[in-house]
């Protein structure tokens, strides 16, 4: 028997989702006991909801302590958009702000309160939290990014450290941690720094299905493969390049390919950074080029393609940053651009270090990235066992399950390297190698004479790419050594003379020319993608005119499944997963009148009662106005006739349009402007009416323009 039965009910009326993640219900209901947790899941696996349920339920405010004032905007826009009463205190806002959410929240009429941990470790703040225990009782502390209480973290902050000085003032309050750091050491420092006691330890799987991941090799034609990578996503990319410099000079030949981009790095200013990051949250921007300052903290769940443009520092990074894609669970796309030139870069920085340790760690660690980006097994199972977690068999969800590679065999060009390897006296780097090889006739080649060797130019056949792929996978599997004094002199052991000596064969795994394929639409995808197009635009729209990003409105899941199912009524909208009781007030018959609107233009017969088929016919009067437009009368003059304002009158006409009644443009606006506003429409698209005004300039009407809008969105529906 279920210990809580109304769980589901109340997930679905205040949250709008139906079922709980993998996880979510036990934290849950160990929360609803008071206990102790920490919680640990990948990002994206739910664990907000891990705290901000229990929260509702139960008696008493939940104090959320939370590192960076971005992170706690966000959630508390999430949560008043669920109608849910949260705020937040920090050092944006003004005193006044502060003291009255502090009267709000003495009053009980706040149920969280996130709060960055200096402001709730101050002489201040304290005496306020004993008055809050004492007159409406702290239910919970939720620690969110416990890692950071750790040295041994990515992110650590010494004023995570005093937490756990709550526990000796408020001993009976239950602390929940959360993280998504996978490593063992970490969660350990976690219960030890917070003085969690007997905690219920939940621990996610780090597998996110539904992300793809892919490596791709970065050849002369990156760029372009890239371009095409993000004309294919339905919203917004994140591409993450080593140095400013880079990201810099990326974002502006994106931006000269007309895509929406802006950059993201510590070379910025602070305001630049963060109207950066506020615009690509509200989806004015598509694209953020950034460095791997961007990403700690942004809570953007509709991120569809993470690229690494440059080869990442570590795997567990690259996990961390890719991750940032589809923390909705929706498709989306990890891709890795990888060169052997980005190697050496990194190689180089490495060697750069003084302290011999941290060198030894740091090129452990490349190696695994390029056992990563190289290796032909599933992606998933290697990432998943740098963390110990054990993945077998074909994800189905990775290139290399997608589409596993062909092997060739390359003995023929193994014997020729291998052997140029022995000619070369084992003295000499790969590049060298190649060199002598494909017969170069640069300095160091004629120097050391080596164009007079057997092996000089026998290699011609093939490019340095190549070549390189092959010396690559030879020491990959072991036919090959190199040395580690940073040099990286190869040397031939005991199986590369077998290789010479035709005892064993070489195959490797070739890169074959990649397509696109990994999302294929069904007919059914293909048809709801423009009312998806539709509602979109709604979103925007409504998003904006509160200021919030359109994620908070509705989440790309649900969408998509408003563009599937196409309800007619409240009650079937109300089903939608992602729509709870407060959203189906606000939003929903805008959201119902966009689909109805598009059912109609599609001709798809109404389904639902003669209630709401009836709104959709003409009204009365507004079929007296279509009559007098018909005999070709003019807005003031039917306006005069009828006895009603001329913005009645418009109206009614844009209504006709809209209901697909027989409007003719001709006689409303100069056949001149219309071509001009299509014109304009085609290049902006669909945009609100003031920027295409400002295009057009003053000899142009706002209701020209709004009239045309409409025709215009109805004809590119039809296309
Ligand atoms: P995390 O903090 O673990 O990265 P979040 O708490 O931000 O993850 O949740 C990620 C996304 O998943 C959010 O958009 C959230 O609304 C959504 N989500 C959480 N729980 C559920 C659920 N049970 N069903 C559907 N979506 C959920
Ligand atoms: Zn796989």
């Amino acid at each position: 028997m279920l210990q809580y039965p109304h769980l589901e009910q109340a997930l679905k009326y205040n949250f709008g989702y139906d079922q709980f993640r993998p996880g979510q219900r036990q934290i849950i209901e160990d929360a609803l006991q008071n206990r102790d947790l920490l919680v640990v899941m990948p990002t994206g696996g739910g664990k907000s909801l891990c705290f901000q349920l229990p929260a509702l339920i139960k008696k008493g405010l939940t104090v959320v302590v939370s590192p960076l004032i971005a992170l706690m905007q966000d959630q508390v826009e999430a949560l008043r958009n669920n109608n849910i009463s949260a705020t937040f205190l920090n050092s944006s806002l003004n005193a006044y702000q502060v003291r009255s959410r502090e009267e709000a929240i003495l009053k009980g009429k706040v149920k969280l309160v996130y709060v960055a941990p200096e402001r709730l470790l101050s002489e201040r703040f304290l005496p306020f939290l004993d008055l809050v225990n004492h007159e409406i009782g702290i239910s919970t502390f939720a620690i969110d990014e416990a890692h950071c209480v750790s040295e041994w973290g990515h992110d650590f902050r010494p004023e995570y450290r005093q937490l756990k000085s709550l526990r000796k003032r408020y001993p009976n309050v239950p602390t929940i941690a959360l993280t998504a750091t996978a490593t063992d050491r970490v969660r350990g420092d976690i219960i030890q720094q917070l003085g969690l006691k007997q905690p219920s330890i939940h621990i996610a799987s780090f597998n996110r299905q539904n992300l793809y991941y892919e490596v791709r090799s970065k050849t002369k034609y990156a760029y372009t493969e890239l371009l095409e990578l993000i004309r294919e996503i339905d919203g917004s990319a994140i591409i993450y390049c080593l140095t400013r410099k880079k990201v810099d000079e990326l974002t502006f030949k994106l931006q000269n390919d007309q895509i929406s981009a802006l950059s993201y790095h510590a070379g910025l200013t602070d305001a630049e950074r963060s109207t950066n990051q506020t615009r690509f949250i509200r989806d004015d921007v598509r694209v953020m080029v950034a460095t791997i300052a961007f990403g700690m903290g942004i809570n953007k769940p509709d991120v569809r393609l993470v690229v690494h443009f440059d080869l990442p520092r570590n795997l567990e990074s690259y996990y961390q940053e890719s991750g940032r894609a589809g923390r909705d669970s929706e498709p989306s796309r990890c891709t890795l651009f990888f060169s052997f030139s980005d190697i050496k870069t990194i190689e180089w920085s490495i060697n750069q270090k003084t302290d011999p340790q941290e060198q030894l760690i740091a090129k452990q660690q490349l190696r695994q990235v390029i056992d990563y980006a190289e290796g032909t097994d599933c992606r998933r199972t290697i990432q998943l066992g740098y963390f110990g977690e054990r993945f077998s068999g074909n994800c189905g969800n990775c290139d290399n399950c997608r589409h596993p590679k062909p092997m060739q065999d390359w003995t023929i060009e193994a014997m020729k390297f291998l052997s140029c390897v022995a000619r070369c006296k084992e003295r000499f780097g790969m590049l060298h190698i190649i060199d002598v090889l494909r017969g170069a006739k640069n300095q160091k080649v004629t120097q050391y004479e080596h164009d007079k060797l057997s092996t000089y130019g026998i290699g011609k056949d093939r490019g340095l790419d190549e070549w390189r792929m092959l010396g690559r996978s030879l020491l990959h599997q072991g036919l090959l050594e190199q040395t580690n004094d940073g040099y990286s002199v190869l040397k031939l052991n005991a199986l590369s003379w077998e290789v010479m000596k035709r005892q064993r064969t070489v195959a490797i795994a070739v890169p074959i020319a990649q397509k696109i394929t990994w999302e294929e639409g069904s007919e059914k995808a293909v048809a709801a993608e423009v009312l998806l197009q539709n509602l979109r635009s709604l979103r925007k729209q409504l998003a904006d005119q509160q200021s919030v990003p359109p994620y908070v409105v509705f989440p790309d899941s649900t969408l998509k499944l408003m563009a599937q199912v196409q309800p007619q009524t409240l009650t079937e909208f109300a089903k939608l997963s992602g729509v709870g009781s407060h959203k189906l007030a606000q939003y929903g018959k805008k959201f119902l009148a966009e689909i109805k609107a598009y059912r109609q233009e599609q001709g798809i017969p109404e389904q639902s009662d003669s209630d709401t088929a009836f709104k959709n016919l003409p009204t009365d009067t507004e079929l007296t106005t279509l009559k007098l437009h018909q005999q070709g009368l003019n807005i003031a003059e039917i306006a005069q006739k009828r006895n009603l304002s001329p913005s009645t009158v418009f109206n009614h006409l844009a209504k006709l349009i809209e209901k697909n009644q027989p409007v003719d443009f001709n006689q409303l606006i100069p056949l001149e402007h219309q071509q001009k506003i299509w014109q304009v429409l085609e290049v902006l698209g669909d945009i609100s009416l003031t920027p295409i005004k400002e295009q057009l300039g003053e000899s142009y009407t706002f209701d020209e323009i709004r009239l045309m809008r409409e025709k215009w969105r109805r004809e590119s529906r039809k296309s």
